[in-house]
Protein backbone atom coordinates (compact mmCIF):
# COMPACT_ATOMS: atom_id res chain seq x y z
CA UNK A 1 0.00 0.00 0.00
CA UNK A 2 1.40 3.14 -0.81
CA UNK A 3 1.48 6.21 1.17
CA UNK A 4 -0.96 7.82 -1.15
CA UNK A 5 -3.88 5.26 -0.13
CA UNK A 6 -2.76 5.13 3.67
CA UNK A 7 -3.50 8.56 4.27
CA UNK A 8 -6.68 8.06 2.41
CA UNK A 9 -7.94 5.55 4.65
CA UNK A 10 -6.96 6.94 7.55
CA UNK A 11 -8.60 10.11 6.77
CA UNK A 12 -11.70 7.90 5.44
CA UNK A 13 -11.59 5.98 8.99
CA UNK A 14 -11.43 9.17 10.57
CA UNK A 15 -13.83 11.45 8.87
CA UNK A 16 -16.93 10.08 11.18
CA UNK A 17 -15.45 10.87 13.64
CA UNK A 18 -14.69 14.04 12.98
CA UNK A 19 -18.21 15.49 11.78
CA UNK A 20 -20.01 13.80 14.68
CA UNK A 21 -17.43 15.06 17.26
CA UNK A 22 -18.50 18.97 15.98
CA UNK A 23 -20.40 20.99 18.33
CA UNK A 24 -23.50 22.65 16.76
CA UNK A 25 -21.78 26.21 17.36
CA UNK A 26 -18.59 24.58 16.01
CA UNK A 27 -20.87 24.30 12.85
CA UNK A 28 -22.07 27.18 12.64
CA UNK A 29 -18.50 28.66 12.80
CA UNK A 30 -17.28 26.57 10.08
CA UNK A 31 -20.56 27.20 7.85
CA UNK A 32 -20.92 30.60 8.26
CA UNK A 33 -20.20 31.80 4.65
CA UNK A 34 -23.26 29.99 3.79
CA UNK A 35 -25.92 31.73 5.52
CA UNK A 36 -24.37 35.56 6.11
CA UNK A 37 -26.86 37.71 4.00
CA UNK A 38 -24.11 39.30 1.41
CA UNK A 39 -26.01 41.92 0.79
CA UNK A 40 -25.26 43.40 3.87
CA UNK A 41 -21.74 43.84 4.99
CA UNK A 42 -21.56 47.36 6.66
CA UNK A 43 -23.25 49.17 9.67
CA UNK A 44 -24.85 51.61 7.68
CA UNK A 45 -27.30 49.67 5.78
CA UNK A 46 -30.85 51.00 5.96
CA UNK A 47 -34.36 50.15 6.54
CA UNK A 48 -35.08 49.56 2.55
CA UNK A 49 -32.04 47.56 2.91
CA UNK A 50 -33.90 44.78 4.93
CA UNK A 51 -36.66 45.58 3.68
CA UNK A 52 -36.87 43.18 0.70
CA UNK A 53 -34.40 40.58 2.89
CA UNK A 54 -38.11 40.39 4.80
CA UNK A 55 -40.80 40.49 3.05
CA UNK A 56 -39.02 37.45 0.39
CA UNK A 57 -39.33 35.12 3.23
CA UNK A 58 -41.34 31.86 2.31
CA UNK A 59 -42.83 29.25 4.57
CA UNK A 60 -42.32 28.21 7.05
CA UNK A 61 -41.92 31.79 8.22
CA UNK A 62 -45.05 33.71 8.99
CA UNK A 63 -44.34 37.91 8.20
CA UNK A 64 -46.51 40.34 9.02
CA UNK A 65 -46.58 44.63 9.33
CA UNK A 66 -46.81 44.83 13.35
CA UNK A 67 -46.60 48.65 13.35
CA UNK A 68 -44.94 51.86 11.68
CA UNK A 69 -42.39 53.93 13.30
CA UNK A 70 -43.20 57.85 13.94
CA UNK A 71 -42.14 58.59 10.87
CA UNK A 72 -44.11 55.51 9.13
CA UNK A 73 -41.55 52.74 8.54
CA UNK A 74 -43.06 49.70 8.73
CA UNK A 75 -41.92 47.21 11.35
CA UNK A 76 -42.19 43.70 11.06
CA UNK A 77 -42.11 40.55 12.95
CA UNK A 78 -41.02 37.69 11.19
CA UNK A 79 -42.04 34.00 13.28
CA UNK A 80 -40.99 30.88 12.73
CA UNK A 81 -41.28 27.58 14.84
CA UNK A 82 -44.30 25.52 16.17
CA UNK A 83 -42.37 24.57 20.14
CA UNK A 84 -44.19 25.43 23.09
CA UNK A 85 -41.65 28.43 24.20
CA UNK A 86 -42.00 31.35 23.14
CA UNK A 87 -39.01 33.57 22.35
CA UNK A 88 -38.84 37.11 21.27
CA UNK A 89 -36.16 38.87 19.99
CA UNK A 90 -35.91 42.98 19.10
CA UNK A 91 -32.36 44.89 17.80
CA UNK A 92 -31.62 48.15 17.51
CA UNK A 93 -33.79 49.72 19.36
CA UNK A 94 -30.80 52.04 18.99
CA UNK A 95 -30.23 53.05 15.72
CA UNK A 96 -26.95 53.37 15.63
CA UNK A 97 -26.71 49.94 17.32
CA UNK A 98 -26.70 47.26 14.33
CA UNK A 99 -24.60 44.59 14.82
CA UNK A 100 -27.18 42.39 15.93
CA UNK A 101 -29.49 43.20 12.98
CA UNK A 102 -27.26 41.70 10.45
CA UNK A 103 -27.17 38.80 12.49
CA UNK A 104 -30.88 38.31 12.44
CA UNK A 105 -30.51 38.66 8.82
CA UNK A 106 -27.85 35.52 8.82
CA UNK A 107 -30.29 33.64 11.22
CA UNK A 108 -32.96 33.94 8.74
CA UNK A 109 -30.94 32.64 5.97
CA UNK A 110 -30.07 29.98 8.22
CA UNK A 111 -33.36 28.16 8.35
CA UNK A 112 -34.32 29.11 5.30
CA UNK A 113 -31.53 26.92 4.18
CA UNK A 114 -31.58 23.03 3.71
CA UNK A 115 -28.45 21.40 4.78
CA UNK A 116 -26.43 19.19 7.29
CA UNK A 117 -27.45 20.88 10.01
CA UNK A 118 -31.61 20.30 9.44
CA UNK A 119 -31.52 18.20 12.19
CA UNK A 120 -30.51 20.96 14.38
CA UNK A 121 -33.37 23.13 12.89
CA UNK A 122 -35.94 20.88 13.55
CA UNK A 123 -34.68 20.42 17.21
CA UNK A 124 -34.89 24.32 17.53
CA UNK A 125 -38.35 24.78 15.57
CA UNK A 126 -40.03 21.99 17.20
CA UNK A 127 -39.44 22.95 20.62
CA UNK A 128 -39.48 27.00 20.18
CA UNK A 129 -41.33 29.20 18.78
CA UNK A 130 -39.08 32.07 17.41
CA UNK A 131 -40.48 35.89 17.22
CA UNK A 132 -38.23 38.58 15.28
CA UNK A 133 -37.98 42.18 15.12
CA UNK A 134 -35.34 43.52 13.44
CA UNK A 135 -34.45 47.13 12.99
CA UNK A 136 -37.18 48.16 15.91
CA UNK A 137 -36.07 52.17 15.55
CA UNK A 138 -35.70 52.22 12.02
CA UNK A 139 -36.14 56.16 11.89
CA UNK A 140 -32.49 56.14 14.20
CA UNK A 141 -31.45 53.41 11.92
CA UNK A 142 -32.07 56.08 8.99
CA UNK A 143 -30.08 58.81 10.98
CA UNK A 144 -27.26 56.11 12.45
CA UNK A 145 -28.42 57.51 15.91
CA UNK A 146 -29.61 56.48 19.15
CA UNK A 147 -32.89 57.85 18.98
CA UNK A 148 -36.25 57.89 17.97
CA UNK A 149 -37.72 60.27 15.26
CA UNK A 150 -39.33 61.79 18.85
CA UNK A 151 -35.33 62.44 20.06
CA UNK A 152 -36.17 60.05 22.81
CA UNK A 153 -34.48 57.22 23.80
CA UNK A 154 -36.57 54.25 23.42
CA UNK A 155 -34.84 51.88 25.90
CA UNK A 156 -35.90 54.76 28.88
CA UNK A 157 -39.51 54.66 27.33
CA UNK A 158 -40.60 51.45 28.49
CA UNK A 159 -43.19 53.06 31.60
CA UNK A 160 -44.24 56.36 30.11
CA UNK A 161 -44.90 54.95 26.67
CA UNK A 162 -44.66 57.53 24.44
CA UNK A 163 -43.03 56.44 21.05
CA UNK A 164 -44.84 54.10 18.98
CA UNK A 165 -41.98 51.83 18.70
CA UNK A 166 -42.15 51.48 22.43
CA UNK A 167 -45.60 50.80 22.49
CA UNK A 168 -45.34 48.31 19.59
CA UNK A 169 -42.77 46.44 21.68
CA UNK A 170 -44.78 46.31 25.08
CA UNK A 171 -47.67 45.22 23.04
CA UNK A 172 -45.64 42.41 21.45
CA UNK A 173 -44.38 41.38 24.77
CA UNK A 174 -47.83 41.29 26.25
CA UNK A 175 -49.45 39.18 23.16
CA UNK A 176 -46.87 36.89 22.89
CA UNK A 177 -45.99 36.30 26.10
CA UNK A 178 -42.90 35.07 25.73
CA UNK A 179 -40.88 32.75 28.02
CA UNK A 180 -37.75 34.04 26.66
CA UNK A 181 -36.19 37.57 25.61
CA UNK A 182 -32.91 38.86 23.45
CA UNK A 183 -32.72 42.39 24.32
CA UNK A 184 -29.87 43.16 21.08
CA UNK A 185 -27.71 46.05 21.25
CA UNK A 186 -23.70 47.60 20.41
CA UNK A 187 -21.60 49.10 22.96
CA UNK A 188 -18.59 51.29 22.89
CA UNK A 189 -15.74 50.02 21.12
CA UNK A 190 -13.92 51.45 23.94
CA UNK A 191 -15.23 48.81 26.47
CA UNK A 192 -13.10 46.43 28.15
CA UNK A 193 -13.57 42.99 29.63
CA UNK A 194 -12.84 44.44 33.33
CA UNK A 195 -9.70 46.08 33.98
CA UNK A 196 -7.72 43.30 31.35
CA UNK A 197 -6.01 43.85 27.99
CA UNK A 198 -9.41 42.46 26.43
CA UNK A 199 -12.02 44.59 24.58
CA UNK A 200 -15.58 43.72 25.82
CA UNK A 201 -16.54 42.42 22.40
CA UNK A 202 -19.44 40.92 23.96
CA UNK A 203 -21.08 42.00 27.12
CA UNK A 204 -24.09 40.50 28.57
CA UNK A 205 -26.87 40.79 31.13
CA UNK A 206 -29.68 39.38 32.85
CA UNK A 207 -31.29 42.35 33.71
CA UNK A 208 -32.35 43.64 37.33
CA UNK A 209 -35.95 43.81 38.06
CA UNK A 210 -35.46 45.73 40.84
CA UNK A 211 -32.70 47.85 42.97
CA UNK A 212 -32.23 44.88 45.12
CA UNK A 213 -30.93 42.92 42.04
CA UNK A 214 -33.00 40.00 43.40
CA UNK A 215 -32.99 36.66 41.38
CA UNK A 216 -36.15 35.07 40.88
CA UNK A 217 -37.07 31.93 38.69
CA UNK A 218 -37.24 34.12 35.70
CA UNK A 219 -34.72 36.02 36.24
CA UNK A 220 -32.03 33.01 36.99
CA UNK A 221 -33.02 31.42 33.95
CA UNK A 222 -31.59 33.83 31.82
CA UNK A 223 -28.11 34.10 33.90
CA UNK A 224 -27.74 30.34 33.54
CA UNK A 225 -28.38 30.49 30.06
CA UNK A 226 -25.56 33.50 29.26
CA UNK A 227 -23.39 30.89 31.19
CA UNK A 228 -23.49 28.76 28.52
CA UNK A 229 -23.78 31.16 25.79
CA UNK A 230 -20.60 32.59 27.32
CA UNK A 231 -18.58 28.98 27.47
CA UNK A 232 -19.74 29.32 23.69
CA UNK A 233 -18.43 31.94 23.00
CA UNK A 234 -14.99 31.81 24.49
CA UNK A 235 -13.87 29.41 21.85
CA UNK A 236 -14.23 31.71 19.38
CA UNK A 237 -12.86 34.88 21.49
CA UNK A 238 -11.48 34.05 24.72
CA UNK A 239 -11.62 36.16 27.04
CA UNK A 240 -13.80 39.07 25.29
CA UNK A 241 -17.06 38.35 26.89
CA UNK A 242 -17.89 40.64 29.68
CA UNK A 243 -20.95 41.58 32.38
CA UNK A 244 -22.60 44.76 31.67
CA UNK A 245 -23.67 47.26 34.38
CA UNK A 246 -26.55 45.50 36.48
CA UNK A 247 -27.73 48.30 37.86
CA UNK A 248 -31.66 48.22 38.00
CA UNK A 249 -32.72 51.13 35.57
CA UNK A 250 -36.66 51.74 36.28
CA UNK A 251 -37.20 52.98 32.80
CA UNK A 252 -35.48 50.28 30.55
CA UNK A 253 -37.38 47.59 28.36
CA UNK A 254 -34.95 45.01 29.83
CA UNK A 255 -35.58 45.43 33.11
CA UNK A 256 -39.50 45.77 32.87
CA UNK A 257 -39.45 43.17 30.35
CA UNK A 258 -38.00 40.48 32.83
CA UNK A 259 -40.04 42.20 35.34
CA UNK A 260 -42.93 41.31 33.74
CA UNK A 261 -41.91 37.61 33.59
CA UNK A 262 -39.77 36.88 30.48
CA UNK A 263 -36.33 35.89 30.90
CA UNK A 264 -34.94 38.60 29.45
CA UNK A 265 -30.63 38.48 28.44
CA UNK A 266 -29.13 41.74 26.86
CA UNK A 267 -26.78 41.24 24.56
CA UNK A 268 -24.29 44.40 23.84
CA UNK A 269 -21.96 44.01 20.48
CA UNK A 270 -18.29 45.79 21.57
CA UNK A 271 -15.57 46.14 19.56
CA UNK A 272 -12.74 43.69 18.49
CA UNK A 273 -9.43 44.53 16.50
CA UNK A 274 -9.25 45.01 13.01
CA UNK A 275 -12.87 44.59 13.12
CA UNK A 276 -14.49 48.01 12.14
CA UNK A 277 -17.43 47.30 10.69
CA UNK A 278 -18.05 44.41 12.95
CA UNK A 279 -18.32 41.68 10.69
CA UNK A 280 -16.35 39.11 13.19
CA UNK A 281 -18.87 40.43 15.95
CA UNK A 282 -22.15 40.11 13.79
CA UNK A 283 -20.50 35.87 13.80
CA UNK A 284 -20.44 35.82 17.02
CA UNK A 285 -23.73 37.16 17.45
CA UNK A 286 -24.93 34.91 15.12
CA UNK A 287 -23.51 31.70 16.70
CA UNK A 288 -24.15 33.07 20.15
CA UNK A 289 -28.17 33.41 19.33
CA UNK A 290 -28.35 30.16 17.18
CA UNK A 291 -26.47 28.07 19.85
CA UNK A 292 -28.86 29.38 22.62
CA UNK A 293 -31.87 28.34 20.68
CA UNK A 294 -30.67 24.52 20.58
CA UNK A 295 -29.47 25.13 24.72
CA UNK A 296 -33.15 26.54 25.42
CA UNK A 297 -35.10 23.81 23.13
CA UNK A 298 -33.30 21.06 24.97
CA UNK A 299 -33.39 22.85 28.72
CA UNK A 300 -29.61 22.92 28.50
CA UNK A 301 -29.67 25.50 30.74
CA UNK A 302 -31.47 24.02 33.63
CA UNK A 303 -28.73 22.53 35.35
CA UNK A 304 -26.16 25.00 34.61
CA UNK A 305 -24.82 26.90 37.85
CA UNK A 306 -25.33 30.74 38.42
CA UNK A 307 -21.66 31.04 38.76
CA UNK A 308 -20.15 31.11 35.02
CA UNK A 309 -22.01 34.79 35.13
CA UNK A 310 -21.46 35.72 38.13
CA UNK A 311 -17.62 35.44 37.43
CA UNK A 312 -18.26 37.25 34.22
CA UNK A 313 -16.22 40.42 34.75
CA UNK A 314 -18.24 43.73 34.61
CA UNK A 315 -17.50 46.08 31.46
CA UNK A 316 -14.36 48.22 32.00
CA UNK A 317 -13.57 51.60 29.75
CA UNK A 318 -10.05 51.07 29.59
CA UNK A 319 -9.44 51.18 25.83
CA UNK A 320 -8.17 53.59 23.35
CA UNK A 321 -7.93 53.18 19.85
CA UNK A 322 -4.09 53.85 20.14
CA UNK A 323 -1.79 54.58 22.77
CA UNK A 324 1.59 56.15 22.83
CA UNK A 325 3.84 55.12 25.92
CA UNK A 326 6.87 56.38 27.45
CA UNK A 327 7.43 59.39 24.84
CA UNK A 328 9.00 62.62 25.53
CA UNK A 329 7.16 65.86 25.52
CA UNK A 330 9.17 69.16 25.95
CA UNK A 331 7.59 72.52 27.05
CA UNK A 332 9.55 75.52 27.98
CA UNK A 333 12.24 73.83 27.03
CA UNK A 334 12.46 71.10 29.78
CA UNK A 335 11.53 67.22 28.68
CA UNK A 336 8.58 65.12 30.15
CA UNK A 337 7.56 61.65 30.20
CA UNK A 338 3.92 61.15 29.57
CA UNK A 339 1.88 58.38 27.70
CA UNK A 340 -0.68 59.71 24.87
CA UNK A 341 -4.03 58.02 23.72
CA UNK A 342 -6.16 58.78 21.30
CA UNK A 343 -10.01 57.80 20.18
CA UNK A 344 -12.05 58.20 17.52
CA UNK A 345 -15.35 59.54 15.69
CA UNK A 346 -17.21 59.11 12.53
CA UNK A 347 -18.50 61.84 11.44
CA UNK A 348 -21.29 60.83 9.28
CA UNK A 349 -21.77 62.16 5.38
CA UNK A 350 -23.65 60.99 2.20
CA UNK A 351 -27.02 60.45 4.29
CA UNK A 352 -25.71 59.05 7.12
CA UNK A 353 -23.89 55.99 4.63
CA UNK A 354 -20.87 56.89 4.66
CA UNK A 355 -18.44 58.34 7.68
CA UNK A 356 -14.67 59.19 8.24
CA UNK A 357 -12.63 59.00 11.38
CA UNK A 358 -12.28 62.18 13.27
CA UNK A 359 -9.50 61.46 15.67
CA UNK A 360 -9.33 63.65 19.66
CA UNK A 361 -6.38 63.20 22.19
CA UNK A 362 -8.85 61.02 24.72
CA UNK A 363 -6.52 60.95 27.48
CA UNK A 364 -2.66 62.52 28.46
CA UNK A 365 -0.38 61.48 31.37
CA UNK A 366 0.17 57.69 33.18
CA UNK A 367 -1.94 55.70 31.39
CA UNK A 368 -0.02 52.15 32.43
CA UNK A 369 -3.47 51.11 33.58
CA UNK A 370 -4.93 51.35 29.70
CA UNK A 371 -4.83 50.08 26.52
CA UNK A 372 -4.93 50.49 22.76
CA UNK A 373 -6.14 48.93 19.94
CA UNK A 374 -2.74 49.99 18.63
CA UNK A 375 0.01 50.74 21.13
CA UNK A 376 3.47 51.57 20.75
CA UNK A 377 6.03 51.94 23.47
CA UNK A 378 7.99 55.20 22.70
CA UNK A 379 10.55 55.21 25.01
CA UNK A 380 13.50 57.34 23.92
CA UNK A 381 11.23 59.17 21.27
CA UNK A 382 10.45 62.76 21.58
CA UNK A 383 7.99 64.39 19.61
CA UNK A 384 8.28 67.00 17.26
CA UNK A 385 5.35 68.86 16.50
CA UNK A 386 4.23 69.21 12.79
CA UNK A 387 4.10 72.33 10.32
CA UNK A 388 1.31 73.25 8.01
CA UNK A 389 2.39 73.36 4.87
CA UNK A 390 2.69 76.86 3.81
CA UNK A 391 0.85 76.57 0.46
CA UNK A 392 -3.11 75.82 0.11
CA UNK A 393 -3.55 73.62 -2.23
CA UNK A 394 -6.13 74.29 -4.87
CA UNK A 395 -7.32 70.58 -5.20
CA UNK A 396 -6.98 67.43 -4.84
CA UNK A 397 -5.65 66.57 -7.94
CA UNK A 398 -2.61 69.25 -7.37
CA UNK A 399 -2.11 67.56 -4.02
CA UNK A 400 -1.68 64.06 -5.79
CA UNK A 401 1.31 65.10 -7.56
CA UNK A 402 3.07 66.88 -4.41
CA UNK A 403 5.90 64.60 -2.95
CA UNK A 404 4.70 63.39 0.58
CA UNK A 405 8.28 62.10 2.11
CA UNK A 406 9.70 65.05 0.93
CA UNK A 407 6.99 67.07 2.61
CA UNK A 408 7.75 64.78 5.65
CA UNK A 409 11.81 65.46 5.69
CA UNK A 410 10.75 69.29 5.59
CA UNK A 411 8.67 68.76 8.48
CA UNK A 412 4.93 69.14 6.82
CA UNK A 413 2.60 66.79 7.99
CA UNK A 414 -1.14 69.22 7.56
CA UNK A 415 -2.02 70.69 4.36
CA UNK A 416 -5.25 72.45 3.38
CA UNK A 417 -6.80 71.60 -0.05
CA UNK A 418 -9.72 73.92 -1.80
CA UNK A 419 -12.75 72.06 -2.29
CA UNK A 420 -12.01 68.91 -0.13
CA UNK A 421 -14.99 65.93 -0.21
CA UNK A 422 -15.78 63.73 2.48
CA UNK A 423 -14.79 61.06 0.09
CA UNK A 424 -11.21 61.94 0.71
CA UNK A 425 -11.12 62.78 3.78
CA UNK A 426 -11.75 59.43 4.30
CA UNK A 427 -8.65 58.49 2.97
CA UNK A 428 -5.67 57.48 6.13
CA UNK A 429 -3.24 59.09 4.20
CA UNK A 430 0.26 60.06 6.46
CA UNK A 431 -0.91 63.90 6.24
CA UNK A 432 -3.52 65.66 7.43
CA UNK A 433 -6.07 67.19 4.78
CA UNK A 434 -7.56 70.10 6.04
CA UNK A 435 -10.42 72.72 4.43
CA UNK A 436 -9.41 75.45 3.10
CA UNK A 437 -11.07 76.99 6.06
CA UNK A 438 -10.47 74.44 8.93
CA UNK A 439 -7.75 75.86 11.70
CA UNK A 440 -4.28 74.03 12.12
CA UNK A 441 -4.04 72.92 15.57
CA UNK A 442 -0.43 71.29 16.83
CA UNK A 443 -1.54 72.18 20.44
CA UNK A 444 -1.48 68.83 22.82
CA UNK A 445 -4.61 68.67 24.86
CA UNK A 446 -7.66 66.96 25.93
CA UNK A 447 -9.83 66.72 22.96
CA UNK A 448 -7.35 68.17 20.49
CA UNK A 449 -5.92 65.99 17.07
CA UNK A 450 -2.57 67.12 16.42
CA UNK A 451 0.29 65.71 14.20
CA UNK A 452 3.56 64.81 14.81
CA UNK A 453 6.80 63.05 14.84
CA UNK A 454 8.45 60.63 16.82
CA UNK A 455 12.01 61.15 16.64
CA UNK A 456 14.77 59.27 18.19
CA UNK A 457 18.93 60.07 17.52
CA UNK A 458 17.91 63.02 15.42
CA UNK A 459 15.80 60.56 12.96
CA UNK A 460 12.04 61.20 12.71
CA UNK A 461 10.94 57.15 12.59
CA UNK A 462 6.97 57.46 13.69
CA UNK A 463 4.47 59.76 12.27
CA UNK A 464 0.94 60.22 13.78
CA UNK A 465 -2.00 61.61 11.85
CA UNK A 466 -5.57 61.74 12.80
CA UNK A 467 -4.77 59.58 15.58
CA UNK A 468 -3.04 56.95 13.11
CA UNK A 469 0.49 56.16 13.54
CA UNK A 470 2.40 55.20 10.80
CA UNK A 471 6.51 53.82 10.56
CA UNK A 472 8.73 56.33 8.30
ZN1 LIG B 1 -28.32 50.33 23.01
Amino acid sequence: MNLLMTRLLLFLFFLPIIVIGQSFSEQLDKDYENYKESSIHNRRFKHKDILPLIKSLDVPFIVSKVGESLEGRAIYQVKIGTGATKVLLWSQMHGDEPTATMAIMDILNFFATNDELDSYKKTILDNLTLYFIPLLNPDGGEQFRRRTALNVDLNRDALRLQTPEGQLLKKIRSQTNADWGFNLHDQSRYNSVGNTNKTATISFLAPAYNYEKGINEIRKRAIQQIGLMNETLQAYMPNHVAKYNDDFEPRAFGDNIQKWGTSTILIESGGYKNDPEKQFIRKMNFIALLSAFEQIALKKYANNSLVGYEKLPFNGRYFHELLIRNVTIRKSGKPYILDIAFRRDELQFNKNKSFYYQSYISDLGDLSTYFGYDELDAAGYQIVPGKLYPKTIRSFKKFQKLNISEMHRQGYTDIKIKNLSNEQRKLALPIHLLSEYELFNPVFSLGSNPSFFLEKNGQKEYLVINGVIFKL
